[in-house]
């Protein structure tokens, strides 16, 4: 078998060329109380006012300004009580001069009331069986009113599709009377593990033996991301038998992930399957570390992702190319975000590839301090775990010392701005 020589293509370019085949995912109707973080396929429209009356913001007394136009706190005047009305009530009444309304938060205005006083800035009295309050300053008409539409009105677009369903959309949805929301499938990603030397999770270790650990990193980096793992198993180093379970699984799933088998190496299949099942390589090295060898192919609009078997080249592919897949097929932020921190220690090795360094950051006083975690070798487990960041140290022929600006993309922020065109 010749070696084959790969030409490195930037980061930048490969992103690109990931976001050049975007799935168009069809919507789905869920139940609101299991729409958490899921993607908005339909915009949510206002389709009334909100509050869709005018309402008492205070506990008080609903009662006509002109009528205290004369008050003052030696000369209070007194209006008779002549109801009272909690939310979710409606006045009987219709104030008439020198009369008011006790009325609680939320509860509509009673028409011919124009303002609300505090229960504060009243004084309440008996006078034989009316109940009276003693009003000792004025109010200008519409004070302490909260108006039908003040939040927002009715024909607004108030939440546009694309975006993810937080908390706070989710009480917009329950305020316009969504009990089901339109929201992206899922994409369904198929996951393989491919090496020999793989054991499940419960078996004991062999000699030559380790456990599968990228399957299951992988499944939870696509569910975190907004994508519905299919786990199909884990694959020896046999072309044939890695070639019928790859063209079988095709149909089934929008896009596969395997892990391994992606090098250059005697048993490294992946590239010889790709090529056999006829699909497009769009790049088979990223000038990167790690995960260099990180190859994306696409056959009838599916993405087939092949990442390194090494764990931490592996997290890398995930969160790089996979994340851009599920998360631009939803319309919706595909990137991490990038923002500016400090080294806290040396990262003396140069490197020609621009290296993704896991690492941790800390919000200080003096800024945004990153620090890498454990082990930076592309074969590292035990670095991602603490991991939430990248650092993203630009190929070249210098180290980095302690206090050196450098850009970080953040784990748990996402944006729509691609962090590699600048
Ligand atoms: P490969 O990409 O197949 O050349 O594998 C590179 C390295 O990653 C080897 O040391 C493998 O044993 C290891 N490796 C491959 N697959 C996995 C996996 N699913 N979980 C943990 N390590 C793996
Ligand atoms: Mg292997």
């Amino acid at each position: 078998m010749v070696v084959e020589r790969r030409k490195p293509i930037q980061i930048a370019e490969a992103v690109n060329r990931v976001l050049d085949h975007p799935m168009e995912s069809p919507s789905e109707e869920i139940h609101i109380e299991r729409s958490l973080n899921r993607i908005l396929a339909e915009d949510i429209v206002a389709d009334h006012d909100v509050p869709p009356f005018d309402r008492s913001p205070y506990d008080g007394f609903a009662l006509r300004a002109e009528d205290t136009q004369a008050a003052s706190s030696s000369s209070p005047v007194l209006l008779e009580v002549i109801e009272e009305i909690g939310a979710g009530q409606v006045a009987q009444s219709e104030l008439a001069e020198g009369q008011a309304i006790r009325i609680m938060t939320g509860a509509a205005i009673p028409s011919g009331a124009t303002a609300v006083s505090m229960f504060e800035v009243v004084k309440e009295f008996h006078q034989g069986d009316r109940n009276m309050i003693e009003v000792g300053r004025t109010f200008k008409a519409g004070q302490n009113i909260a108006r039908q539409g003040e939040d927002t009105e009715k024909g607004t677009v108030l939440i546009e599709k694309g975006t993810k369903i937080t908390p706070g959309v989710t009480a917009l949805l329950a305020t316009f009377g969504y009990r089901y929301v339109n929201v992206v499938q899922k994409p369904r990603i198929g996951i393989f593990a491919t090496g020999t030397e793989l054991l499940d999770i419960e078996d004991p270790l062999e000699p030559g033996k380790i456990r599968n650990s990228n399957a299951y990193m992988i499944a939870a980096q696509i569910r975190n991301i907004g994508g519905e793992p299919v786990y199909l198993g884990t694959l020896a180093d046999d072309f044939n038998s890695c070639f019928e379970a790859v063209s079988s699984a095709l149909s089934d799933i929008d896009a596969l992930v395997t892990t391994g088998g992606v090098s250059v190496g005697d048993y490294d299949y992946l590239p010889a399957i790709y090529e056999k099942l006829g699909a497009t390589t769009l790049f088979n090295k990223v000038a990167m570390r790690p995960g260099s060898v990180t190859t994306v192919a696409e056959l009838n609009g599916k993405l087939l992702f092949g990442l390194s078997g090494n764990p931490s080249a592996c997290f890398v592919g995930g969160e790089l190319f996979v994340r851009l897949f599920i998360r631009s097929s939803a319309g919706s932020k595909p990137f991490l975000a990038k923002t500016k921190a400090r080294l806290a220690t040396d990262f003396p090795k140069p490197n020609p590839f621009t290296r993704l360094v896991r690492s941790k950051v800390s919000y200080t006083q003096e800024g945004i301090l990153v620090t890498p975690t454990g082990l930076d070798k592309s074969s590292s487990v035990t670095s991602i775990a603490e991991a939430d960041a990248f650092t993203m140290l630009p190929g070249g022929t210098r180290g980095y010392m302690a206090g050196d600006e450098v850009d970080i993309l953040l784990f748990h922020s996402e944006s729509d701005v691609n962090p590699w065109s600048d």
